[in-house]
């Protein structure tokens, strides 16, 4: 690449809107909240659009738009479209169906419209790739209203039918091929590489980008990737993200923004979520009920008590162990042979009660757990969903308790917030505890929480899960 001259090119087209401008990182949270949950990785990314009007496109874009009755972006459009506009890489996940090649497709056309046209023998500006025929050919349809608005063209290439045809429509010239990585080599190598090249390649797509690797594409993407200049803007679109394609994506993506929409984030229905507002000296007895309770009935119940500091840990332990449940506890204090030990010891029905911190007890997966007792109540949405989360595991049916005080009002914010998401009431009391708090914030008193969802609560938990590692 550092002998071959490149023309300059521009990737960044996006200007946030002033009402976005104006909005406060909670009211963002919220919103992509709203938006399915979507969840951000990386940094800077711009906040999610509401309208078509905010993405910065072109008139005839727009008019297309409306032809096409797409009355507003899906979820992975609003945050997607400004992401890719602002010229950023963008690792787009969402399920089928949610509106992903439009997401891709807009924010191209932009980027190939500010290019000088092409010039005889000059091979395309965007590529996308996809894993089959079926795919290439339903994004090359959803391409087609926006050509002829836009003055652009586009090649559909595949296997399985004649490479004569694509070669033909190839050496009229298109700004855009969409193709199976197979064929892209075979049109690359074909005539000695007079049909068409990488050289003014700036934008690719990685459609379908799970199936893709899942068939085996793998070598053929790298091949043609490192083959276009590095320069590039890259985005790649999946309806799943599976762990081995990270390294993949990390190596064709510099500086990625990763955009999660619909991620498990919310506690499943098998779970009854009761919060209660309990002022501290009064947890233990009610601690004691709901452990009588539950083994009354059920002698072979695990529970699981979350604290959020060693200290309580350890003298919640001593307390319980006075009243006659055997329990132990795991926390960042004790070393892994020993919390190894402790949980096997838990999964077998030696200990009944444990009682842990939240990182210690991530990804813990034990069939009879049936209750969660957030004994100190989680400071943001991602832990409590994770803590209450490790009951109501694979089809069973769970309970999680938590206790709250009114000193925890800020915490009651992201609490309700996850019983909304999971379709549960707020409790009166819980309600007023969030009412509390916002008249506070109003009132300058407070902060806004903004720790919920995808915010400052996820980065300091995936710090923690670093660290935990
Ligand atoms: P995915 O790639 O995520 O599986 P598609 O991009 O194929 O989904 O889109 C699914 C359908 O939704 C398509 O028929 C498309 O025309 C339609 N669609 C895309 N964006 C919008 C929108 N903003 N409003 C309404 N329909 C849309
Ligand atoms: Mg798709």
């Amino acid at each position: 690449h550092s002998k071959v001259r490149y023309n300059s090119f521009r990737k960044s087209f996006y200007v946030e809107p002033a009402e976005l401008a104006d909005m406060a990182e909670a009211e963002v949270d919220e919103l992509r909240l709203e938006l399915d949950g979507i969840k951000i990785r990386g940094q800077d990314c711009p906040k999610p659009v509401q309208k078509w009007s905010q993405c910065g496109l072109p008139a005839q874009t727009l008019s297309v738009i409306r032809q096409l009755n797409y009355e507003k972006p899906t979820s992975i459009q609003a945050q997607a479209i400004p992401a890719i506009m602002s010229g950023r890489n963008v690792i787009g996940v969402a399920k089928t169906g949610s509106g992903k090649t439009i997401a891709f497709l807009l924010p191209m056309f932009r980027h190939i419209k500010d290019q000088p046209p092409l010039e005889s023998q000059e091979g395309p500006v965007s590529l996308i790739m996809t894993p089959t025929r079926e795919l290439a050919v339903q994004i090359f349809k959803e391409c087609k209203p926006f050509l002829k608005a836009l003055n652009l063209r586009a090649v559909c290439a595949y296997g399985g039918s004649p490479i004569k045809d694509q070669i033909a429509d190839l050496k009229r010239g298109a700004e855009i091929i969409v193709c199976t990585p197979g064929r892209m080599i075979d049109l690359l190598a074909a005539n000695s590489g007079r049909v068409t090249n990488l050289k003014r390649v700036t934008y690719i797509v990685l459609d379908e980008a799970d199936r893709m690797f899942d068939m085996g594409f793998e070598p053929q993407v790298m091949k043609i990737i490192s083959n276009v200049r590095p320069d590039r803007q890259t985005v790649l679109f999946s309806a799943t993200f599976p762990r081995n394609m990270e390294a993949l994506a990390r190596k064709v993506l510099q500086r990625p923004v990763e955009i999660v929409v619909g991620a498990r984030s919310v506690v499943a229905p098998e779970v009854a979520q009761i919060v209660e507002v309990r002022a501290d000296d009064v947890k233990f007895h009610r601690l004691l009920e709901l452990l009588g309770e539950l083994y009354d009935k059920d002698d072979d119940a695990r529970t699981l008590i979350f604290v959020d500091r060693q200290e309580s840990a350890d003298s919640l332990l001593r307390d319980l162990m006075r009243r006659g449940y055997p329990c132990m506890s795991i926390h960042g204090g004790k070393d892994q042979i020993d919390r190894d030990s402790t949980i096997s010891d838990f999964k077998n029905g030696v200990i009944p009660v444990l009682i842990a911190t939240s990182v210690a007890a991530r990804g813990l997966d034990v069939k009879q757990l049936k209750l969660v007792v957030n004994y100190d109540c989680p400071n943001h949405m991602e832990d409590y969903v994770h803590r209450v989360g490790r009951t109501g595991r694979a089809g069973n049916t769970g309970t999680a308790v938590t206790f709250i005080t009114e000193e925890q009002d800020r915490y009651a914010v992201d609490i309700a917030k996850a019983l909304r998401q999971s379709g549960q009431k707020v409790p009166e009391p819980v309600q007023k505890l969030v009412d509390d708090f916002n008249e506070k914030v109003k009132a300058g008193k407070e902060k806004a929480s903004g720790s919920g969802f995808g915010g400052k609560g996820l980065e300091k938990l995936d710090q923690e899960r670093d660290l935990a590692r």
